[in-house]
């Protein structure tokens, strides 16, 4: 069987694809290995109707509502490699199995890179974060540190001082900041920790202080990360799209690559904000275009037909 579209990556941009596509009446197959980047949280915020959401109640919700429609399929497996032949997708999973398919829409996400820092991955998605925007709300008022070793770390600061007016930057060792950067940050009561960072102290993932290398503490109880981001996969030698400064797949506004037949959606652009529920926008748009080429490549040639 040919599938109209292998949706590769289950999170909620793959997620909300699959469900748009199956109520099109397209064949499809969403492939996820179930191993999201926010698999370390066990809520997640701002999307509307579903704030506070576990992501894997999020995911449990989507998949009883997506086996509602009879034309789409979930395989619990990764995808290992896809190659396109005469205009048809082979997609093939990590079990050795291959399926072909008109059209692929990758939502496969990111990962983040941690600083290298003992101790961070316990405290990772329970009182350390990368977004404010999501976990923010959580944290307000509190006395929050912004870990950074980049530029960045600037943008971050000025967001999370939305938040708490008790903000500390840590650079980790690293000189950040023009004396004219330093001027404006400590002019909104804002500081700056150029020292290295030991370690860090608290209780089931709950942060109570910063323990740097000269050996003193400082009492944090939470912050953000500006963490580095790479792609969760990557299928761009043989598919052959553009990727963008970040290393996001780039697309248009209708999610097309420029690899006709594919389109990405979500955090695999790495084009701005990373939200679930802009993720699962793009899901849709993804989804609509997808369905958009289908008919016209149906109505092209039922012209030739004619
Ligand atoms: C700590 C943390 C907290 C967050 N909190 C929030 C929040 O409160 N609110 C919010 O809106 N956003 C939050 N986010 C961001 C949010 O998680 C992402 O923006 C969102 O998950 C992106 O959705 P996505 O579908 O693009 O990718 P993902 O959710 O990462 O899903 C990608 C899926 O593709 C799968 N996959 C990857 N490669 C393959 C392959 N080769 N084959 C098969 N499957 C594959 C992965 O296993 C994964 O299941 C948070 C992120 C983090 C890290």
């Amino acid at each position: 069987m040919i599938l109209d579209c292998a949706v590769i990556g289950g999170g909620p941009a793959g997620l909300n694809a699959t469900l748009v596509l199956g109520r099109s009446r397209r064949k499809t197959i969403l492939f996820d290995d179930n191993k999201p980047r926010n698999a370390v949280v066990s809520a997640s915020h701002g999307f509307i109707t579903r704030d506070g959401t576990d992501p894997q109640e999020f995911k449990r919700m989507a998949h009883a509502e997506i086996s509602k429609y009879p034309d789409v399929r979930i395989e619990k497996q990764r995808v290992h490699r896809i190659n396109k032949e005469n205009n048809l997708f082979q997609v093939e999973t990590e079990n050795g199995e291959v399926y072909s398919a008109k059209k692929i829409i990758l939502a496969t996400g990111f990962k983040e890179v941690l600083p290298d820092i003992p101790r961070v991955k316990e405290f990772y998605g329970k009182s350390l974060f990368s977004c404010p925007f999501c976990d923010g709300w959580e944290l307000r008022d509190r006395p929050l540190a912004v870990i950074t070793n980049d530029p960045r770390g600037l943008h971050m600061a000025k967001m999370v001082s939305n938040w708490t007016n008790d903000l500390i930057i840590f650079t980790n060792g690293n000189k950040l900041f023009s004396l004219e950067e330093q001027a404006l940050l400590q002019s909104y009561g804002i500081r700056i920790n150029e020292k290295k960072i030991a370690t860090f102290i608290g209780e089931d993932g709950m942060l109570h202080n910063i323990q740097l290398e000269d050996g003193t503490t400082v009492l944090r109880e939470g912050g953000f990360i500006t963490a580095e981001w790479k792609q969760a996969a990557s299928f761009g030698s043989t598919l052959q799209y553009t990727l963008n400064e970040h290393g996001g797949i780039e697309t248009d506004s209708w999610q097309r690559t420029n690899t006709e037949g594919v389109f990405a959606c979500g955090d695999t652009r790495m084009a701005g904000p990373s939200q679930l529920i802009i993720a699962a926008a793009e899901g849709s748009m993804a989804a609509m275009s997808v369905n958009a080429a289908l008919i016209e490549e149906k109505f092209n040639q039922d012209k030739q037909h004619a």
